[in-house]
């Protein structure tokens, strides 16, 4: 069983547009007044307010005059609101995330619907408090005897609705396994380099519509604040991020099942993408790469299809290395895109030479074991040794 999500286009009536919105507004309400609630108890007594304790705090809102309409709205998104926050907080304990912030309107919004929330009779999705089955565009089938689990209903900033519906496929999607294996290097100039050395760049109209979205800010930027034109041009702006982000997704899509369908082996860095974004001179570059979901779509994808992605330490240095002979240089700096080892006399593609050494390595940690952490603390040594003349 895998669990995919399927995402369709939703086209409310005026009446259940009524609703879902007054539903998104509500959960960010209470979604909101929980994180308030939440940053205050910490601040100001040292306490860990939990999921548990706000869905008590709810229960209280909902009987209070000036929040009677939370009554109006199904419980259930309020609740799967709240668990979302509990997960933000986790993942901000864990490290792995900032602390949360507070959801705005014009950023669209969300509600999921667990089971005892909606309907799936005959292909068609009711949700609770709507009588009219949810007008849904299913521009592709959803598996055969499937059932959702889960629906989730989103408003995104440009004022499109979708509706995404979480499914476990029994369909064994497992591929033949073949005998090849790649490298691959996360790129800035190309998106990624391969062992095989085949360089993969960012679509070319993606500039374009990059130069669309600069207009479109600068005449957002003009306009003036709380206006209607102002409001109009945030609208243009959000619709040109959106085919952006659908460009983006598309084209990731493309280039991760490619790569999965050919190779039964796929070694990629496990780059701390959210760290190097703080950089911002390539942060720009970075971001158009998309590298967070092209490591995320190689992950879920390898294992429905049945092979294997090993991820390798970030700081193994996969650049520095001649992948013919070993020897490791002092300095790469990024616009050096050729060199020669000044040991072996190979010349090496920077990218391709750096897929090579990821590929090597991690074959290594699949074969023997090793952690990467080992061979990296080994290519460390000898300089160490350098710095420190007696
Ligand atoms: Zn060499």
């Amino acid at each position: 069983m895998v669990e995919k999500a399927y995402r369709y286009r939703l086209y409310p009536t005026p009446e259940q547009e009524s609703l879902l919105r007054r539903t998104l507004g509500c959960v960010r309400l209470v979604y909101n007044k929980a994180l308030a609630a939440r940053t205050e108890a910490w601040y100001k007594q040292k306490e860990r307010v939990g999921y548990s304790q706000t869905s008590s705090m709810l229960t209280g809102w909902k009987k209070l005059d000036e929040l009677d309409f939370l009554n109006e709205v199904s419980c259930v998104p309020l609740q799967q609101g709240l668990r979302h926050l509990q997960t933000a907080f986790t993942n901000f304990f864990g490290g792995q995330t900032k602390y949360p912030n507070f959801k705005k309107k014009r950023n669209g919004g969300s509600a999921e619907f667990t089971k005892s929330a909606f309907k799936f009779k005959e292909g068609k999705v009711y949700v609770a408090k709507c009588k009219e089955p949810l007008p849904i565009r299913w521009s592709r089938q959803l598996p055969k005897n499937c059932k959702p689990s889960t629906i989730t209903v989103k408003l995104d900033p440009s004022g499109r609705w979708f509706v995404s519906l979480r499914v476990d496929d029994p369909t064994n999607h497992q591929l033949k396994p073949i005998n090849k294996k790649v490298g691959i290097d996360l790129g800035i100039t190309s998106l990624f380099t391969t062992s095989d050395g085949v360089k993969v760049s960012n679509p070319k109209h993606f500039d374009k519509l990059y130069k669309k979205l600069r207009l479109a800010q600068k005449s957002l930027n003009r306009k003036i604040k709380g206006s209607k034109n102002r409001e109009k041009a945030r609208v243009k702006v959000a619709r040109i991020s959106a085919k952006i982000a659908d460009c983006r997704r598309d084209h990731t899509h493309k280039l991760t099942t490619q790569l999965i369908r050919e190779n039964q082996t796929i070694v990629v860095e496990d780059l701390a993408v959210k760290n190097m974004v703080k950089n911002h001179k390539l942060a720009r570059a970075i971001s158009d790469a998309n590298w967070g979901e092209l490591i995320r779509q190689l992950t879920y994808k390898a294992e429905w299809y049945g092979r294997e992605l090993i991820k390798i330490d970030r700081w193994f240095p996969s650049s520095k290395r001649c992948s013919n002979c070993g020897y490791i240089t002092e300095r790469m700096p990024l616009n050096i895109r050729e060199w020669d080892c000044p040991k072996c006399d190979s010349h090496h593609d920077r990218d391709i030479n750096a897929s090579i050494n990821i590929l090597a390595a991690g074959l290594a940690v699949l074969v023997c074991g090793a952690t990467v952490r080992a061979e990296q603390s080994k290519s460390v040594k000898p300089s160490a040794k350098k710095q420190k003349p007696k």
